[in-house]
C-alpha cells in the first residue's frame, strides 16, 4: 500500500511516516501544496493524509485541483482545531474523510485502513484468498491457518495482489506500490518476491500472465491431481 503525506510540520510529517511505514505502508511524504499537488497527480497512491494549512498552495487548493483533474485517489484531511470551516469546505471540495489535530497515530491509521478498504469495495477487515488470508491491522498472513513470516516487502506485495484479487496487476504498478519515490526502483526485485511468495504460501496462488504482469487467483480448496498411472 503506497501513501503519500504531505504535512508541513517536521515533527509530526516524521512520526507519522515511521507510524505508517511501521503498518506496512509505502509513504512518500512532502513538505508542501506544490510538491503533493505535483505527486497526487503524477503517482498512483491508494490513499493520501493531507494537511490543509501547508505552504505554497493551501491543501484545499491541491485537492479542489485534484477532483478537478479527475484524481480519485481517497483522500484524508488533517485540519487544526476550531477550524470547523475547513472541514466542511474540504469535504465540499472531495475529501473523504477527516481528522482534527491533535490525533492520535493509531486513529490515523485505523481511518487510513478503512479509507482503502471502501476505495477498493473490501467490506471485512481481513482478506481472504482460498486458504490465505492476511490481516491489515495486525500485518500478519496465515495460510491454512499457519502464521507465515514475511518480510516487509513480501508483506506489501501480498496485500496489493490481494486488493485486486482475479485482476491482473502490472509489474510497474507493483515496483511503484513497493518503493518510495526516493528509493531505487527495479522491476526485477518484483519476480524474486513472488518466488518467495510463492514458496512461503503455495506455488500457484500468484500467476504470472506473460507480457502483462501477476495475477492472484482464489482457489477454495488446493487442487489435487490424481494421476492414472
Ligand atoms: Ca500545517
Amino acid at each position: 500500500m503506497k501513501l503519500l503525506l504531505a504535512e508541513d510540520d517536521q515533527g509530526l510529517r516524521t512520526s507519522l511516516t515511521q507510524a505508517l511505514q511501521t503498518a506496512g505502508f509505502t509513504v512518500d511524504a512532502v513538505d508542501n501544496g506544490i510538491d503533493a499537488h505535483h505527486q497526487g497527480q503524477h503517482a498512483a497512491y491508494d490513499a493520501i493524509v493531507l494537511d490543509l494549512g501547508l505552504p505554497r498552495l493551501d491543501g484545499l487548493s491541491v485537492l479542489k485541483r485534484w477532483r478537478t483533474a479527475a484524481v480519485r485517489t481517497p483522500v484524508l484531511i488533517l485540519t487544526a482545531r476550531d477550524h470547523w470551516s475547513e472541514k466542511v469546505a474540504g469535504i465540499d471540495a472531495g475529501a473523504d474523510d477527516y481528522l482534527t489535530k491533535p490525533f492520535h497515530g493509531e486513529e490515523l491509521l485505523a481511518r487510513v485502513r478503512a479509507l482503502i478498504r471502501r476505495s477498493q469495495g473490501v467490506a471485512t477487515p481481513t482478506l481472504q484468498c482460498g486458504s490465505i488470508e492476511l490481516d491489515p491491522r495486525t500485518s500478519q498472513v496465515h495460510h491454512d491457518g499457519k502464521q507465515v513470516n514475511l518480510t516487509a516487502q513480501e508483506y506489501k506485495l501480498l496485500h496489493h495482489l490481494m486488493l485486486h484479487m482475479n485482476q491482473v496487476v502490472s509489474r510497474t504498478e507493483l515496483t511503484e506500490h513497493l518503493y518510495a519515490f526516493d528509493m531505487d526502483r527495479d522491476s526485477n526485485t518484483i519476480e524474486v518476491f513472488v518466488g518467495r511468495l510463492r514458496k512461503k504460501l503455495h506455488k500457484h496462488c500468484i500467476e504470472t500472465v506473460r507480457g502483462m504482469g501477476y495475477r492472484m487467483t482464489c482457489h477454495t480448496t488446493p487442487a489435487v491431481t490424481v494421476s492414472g498411472d
